[in-house]
């Protein structure tokens, strides 16, 4: 490797959950079609279940210069459950982090990269802020508001704001927080800060990853300057290099228009096998008449919440189509009875799947309304459909896009922290009839600026082309400094 000539090569790592995996082969399929050298290195037992579920391998043989590598995280693809967020991040560290060392070291993943793209959620993998001798792009799969508000906890917990006062101050709007003035309350603030230690370690994992982001050569978003430019400022304040270069699902499928064969179909990155029957059944409902509900690929409830969304859901008189992933509930021993009034509003107006295909039920013109857990793919996927969403948070950055979902961008409710099913009923009908109207402008706006943002001349297309040039130029200069 010593005197190699370098050339253009990305390596791309994402952390190992489906929203993360999703946005960064999105990323990865925009960069080949620029024409760069692109590794994508996955952890084994998710590549696995991609090669199972998805024609990624199909999809990615176009590109010539595009390779799939995978790396272990100390679990076999067989291995279940995958265990505590703590454990995994101690085997990341245990077993990835040095074998991940070994790769780059014995070119093992071909030439030396120009530049890693990581996921920002483990920056310790490659050490960002010790100055690594490949520069690193930490790439934020969540919203760049819940990032800067991410960013504030060790001065919240200095100001005394945080730990939180119990219930009571869940109310209080939270003061010092630049560029957010006047909207997060502390039930809006990142999960994590939820914890009555401030020194817990998921809490100050968070917050060390963050630091580190800063410290990396660049920082990427998955979102657009109309929607989250004030945001965005104040963290160009702190890193020089932001590229904001989403909606990516809409900036690659607009790229891929371009194409001369652009691929028929939607191109899905699922960890679980996608059931596309809800298609046909969503075919023969009237338009905007169904509410798609989906909690995403890692939310767990209780099986009281999942009663209360049920009956909430069957009590809305609205039609309902609900993705209830084979772990969405909790310790659901069996199966336990099912009212008669649930069976029978579920066969009227419901149907269920295990997996859906999300983007194109979304887009599908019998959709009416969303509710949603708030992920960040989840939310963008929402807004680019312009479909009006009800929000029920239940971690990390969830928290924080809920607020902006409702306060900010006004183009849904916050459910957060309430699980009853009058409530669920109400917001179903408020959101698909009552309250409607007024949600619809802000709803079509913002889907009509995600848009643009996206298409040519577009302030995400002209990121992304900077960020290419940058990549470029990065390389340029590692070939001046061997000559
Ligand atoms: N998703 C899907 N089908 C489903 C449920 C989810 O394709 O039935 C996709 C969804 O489109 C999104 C991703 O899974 O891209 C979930 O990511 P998000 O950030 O919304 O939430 P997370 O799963 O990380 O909590």
């Amino acid at each position: 490797m010593e005197n190699e000539k370098p050339e253009h090569h990305v390596l791309i790592f994402p952390f190992p959950a489906q929203g993360h995996v999703n946005s960064m082969l999105k990323l990865a399929e925009l960069l080949s079609l620029s024409g760069l050298r692109i590794t994508f290195l996955n952890i084994h037992r998710i590549h696995h279940k991609l090669i199972l579920h998805t024609d990624i391998q199909f999809r990615f043989s176009r590109f010539p210069n595009f390779q799939f590598q995978t790396i272990t995280d100390g679990l076999s693809a067989d291995n279940r459950p995958i265990g505590k967020f703590s454990d995994l991040i101690n085997r990341l560290k245990s077993v990835t982090k040095p074998l991940l060392m070994q790769m780059l070291v014995s070119g093992q993943l071909g030439p030396t990269p120009t530049c890693i793209i990581l996921d920002g959620l483990f920056n310790f993998i490659i050490d960002v802020d010790a100055e690594p001798k490949i520069p690193v792009f930490s790439f934020r799969t969540i919203s760049a508001c819940s990032f800067w508000a991410y960013s504030f906890v060790p001065k919240l917990i200095e100001d005394g704001q945080l730990p939180i006062k119990g219930e009571e101050d869940m109310d209080r709007i939270v003061d010092g927080m630049a560029g957010m003035e006047n909207i997060l309350r502390c039930r809006d603030l990142p999960s994590f800060c939820r914890l009555e230690d401030p020194f817990d370690p998921t809490l100050q994992y968070s917050v060390t990853q963050t630091r580190k982001s800063f410290k990396a050569h660049a920082l990427i978003f998955n979102t657009f300057e109309d929607l989250e430019g004030s945001v965005l400022s104040h963290l160009r304040r702190r890193c020089s290099n932001v590229y904001a270069i989403g909606p990516l699902h809409a900036h690659l499928k607009s790229r891929l228009s371009g194409e001369e064969s652009p691929p028929a179909l939607e191109s899905y990155n699922s960890l679980w096998e996608v059931d596309r029957s809800c298609l046909t059944w969503l075919d023969a409902q009237p338009s905007k008449s169904v509410i798609y509900v989906s909690f995403g690929s890692v939310v767990v409830m209780g099986d009281d919440q999942f009663r209360e969304f049920w009956h909430g859901l069957v009590d809305s008189g609205k039609r309902f189509l609900w993705l209830v992933r084979s772990n969405l509930v909790a310790g659901k021993d069996g199966e336990n009875e099912v009212p008669t009034e649930l069976e029978e509003g579920t066969k009227e107006r419901g149907c269920m799947v295990g997996w859906a295909p999300q983007v194109e039920v979304l887009a599908h013109e019998a959709i009416g309304g969303f509710l949603t857990h708030s992920g960040w793919n989840s939310t963008l996927e929402g807004m680019v459909a312009g479909v009006p969403m009800i929000c029920w948070p239940q971690f990390a950055d969830q928290q924080t896009n809920s607020r902006y979902v409702s306060e900010v961008w006004r183009i849904g409710l916050d459910m957060k922290d309430v699980c009853d099913r009058e409530t669920v009923a109400k917001m179903v009908n408020d959101v698909m009839e009552n309250r409607r109207n007024e949600l619809m402008g802000s709803v079509i706006e913002t889907a009509k600026l995600a848009m643009t943002s996206v298409e040519e001349g577009g302030s995400s297309y002209c990121d992304l082309e900077r960020m290419i040039d940058d990549i470029q130029l990065l390389c340029q200069r590692q070939r001046e400094a061997i000559d």
